[in-house]
């Protein structure tokens, strides 16, 4: 995604200079939230395209970089295509999490490969697994649930989102997403998977065994930054690849954005690496822009979103559990603003079932002041 915003970036800025994409997939760039939300409700496959294709761009599909060569200002395919270039932008996302002793069968769900994959299953069979129950893993669930499947999730924190949410407001996602028929394995590592039959068989660290037609990973990602070790740019201490705030690695010609890098944001004071939809579009378009010539400083604070059945949440800048968090109940019952802190100042700010004011949240989480409980309750509608 963020490969695709660059390049309508550089080509606002330059309507005829010459542009290559080279991409491991077989498909042009494409939106990814709709694999895990409206193709399952009645979404059109025709409309998740980008349209890459159509800003006179070589495509090079199919190929994975394997080397890079900053010097040298080339780059290499895994069938030793070379490739050259003025500026190179690494947008190589981030890769799945991969359960350890665990079998082909698993689907880790990242592409619109893994969409027909999974739906393909869906289509002969009942019972499924989502291993993980975070952002991706609840969504999945969700969407098999709604396909009237038999759905069985295993994570190891405490409840559904329990690295972003507070216990209490987890407890009523929990709640939702059993009363529409889910069964919910929480704090169980699943620490293995076999084949036995024509069944795929997890097995948890309480040794449990549990036997599924399907089984969907949503375990988390690591940024992919294989390209980036050939090339020695600097890795910053979250795994992704260091950035300054035009976007530019460590190496001259050489931007990074989207999930695989880690960006300072002046707005936090520390360094960021996001792995959502609109962080991959901005950074992928301010860094096309400096790719082509502009200077645009890079200080977006991002924000994602999700529906879980009727329940939704909205979250902007850092959201962790792991931060002192204040709780702003509203009048509606199931209804409460989060907001984050990190040394008594906002980091982030997450609006649970209602779409809240993502402009404000932006503001107050700008400001920088110290707050508490106190100042927080009735900051926001
Ligand atoms: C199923 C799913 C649903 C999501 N839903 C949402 C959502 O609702 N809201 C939200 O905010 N975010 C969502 N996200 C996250 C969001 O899609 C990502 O943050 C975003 O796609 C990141 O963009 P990117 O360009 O950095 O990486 P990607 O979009 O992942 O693109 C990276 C591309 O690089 C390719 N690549 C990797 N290595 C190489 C190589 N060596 N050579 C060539 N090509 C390579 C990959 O195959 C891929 O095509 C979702 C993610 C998934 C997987």
């Amino acid at each position: 995604m963020a490969a695709d915003s660059a390049i309508q970036a550089i080509r606002r800025a330059d309507p005829s200079g010459t542009i290559g994409m080279v991409s491991k997939e077989d498909h042009s760039p494409y939106e990814r939230p709709p694999l895990s939300r409206s193709l399952w409700s009645g979404g059109n496959i025709d409309d998740i395209w980008r349209n890459t294709g159509n800003l006179g761009v070589n495509l090079h599909l199919n190929r994975a970089a394997t080397s890079l060569f900053p010097d040298k200002k080339v780059l290499y395919d895994h069938e030793g295509q070379i490739y050259s270039y003025e500026k190179v932008l690494i947008a190589t996302g981030s890769t799945p999490r991969k359960i350890e002793n665990s079998i082909d069968d698993i689907i880790y769900y990242r592409g619109l490969d893994d969409y027909f994959t999974l739906k393909a299953l869906v289509e002969k069979q009942e019972h499924f697994c989502v291993v993980g129950g975070g952002f991706l893993g609840t969504e999945l669930a969700a969407a098999l649930a709604a396909r009237d499947k038999d759905v069985t999730m295993v994570f190891p924190e405490k409840g559904p989102l329990a690295s972003i949410l507070p216990m209490t407001v987890s407890k009523e996602l929990l709640s939702v997403m059993v009363s529409r028929g889910i069964k919910v394995a929480a704090e169980e590592l699943v620490t293995s998977a076999d084949k036995i039959g024509r069944e795929v068989v997890v097995k948890t660290n309480r040794d449990t065994l549990l036997a599924f037609d399907g089984v969907v990973a949503a375990t988390g990602t690591i940024p992919e930054t294989t390209i980036a070790s050939t090339g020695d740019l600097k890795l910053s201490g979250d795994g992704g690849i260091a950035v300054d705030d035009h976007l530019r690695a460590s190496m001259p010609g050489v931007y990074a954005a989207g999930d695989v890098a880690s960006f300072p944001s002046k707005l936090l004071g520390s360094v960021l690496r996001y792995d959502h939809a609109d962080s991959a579009n901005a950074m992928g378009a301010a860094a096309g822009e400096n790719m082509a010539g502009g200077d645009v400083a890079f200080d977006h604070l991002p924000e994602y979103s999700s529906r879980i059945f009727g329940t939704e949440y909205h979250a902007v800048g850092d959201v962790s559990a792991r931060y002192n968090y204040v709780i702003d109940w509203k009048e509606e019952q199931s209804v409460c603003n989060v907001y984050y802190l990190v040394n008594g100042r906002v980091r982030g700010i997450l609006f649970w079932n209602h779409p809240g004011d993502v402009v404000a949240a932006r503001a107050l989480i700008s400001e920088n002041k110290a707050h508490n409980v106190h100042t927080l309750k009735g900051q926001l509608p």
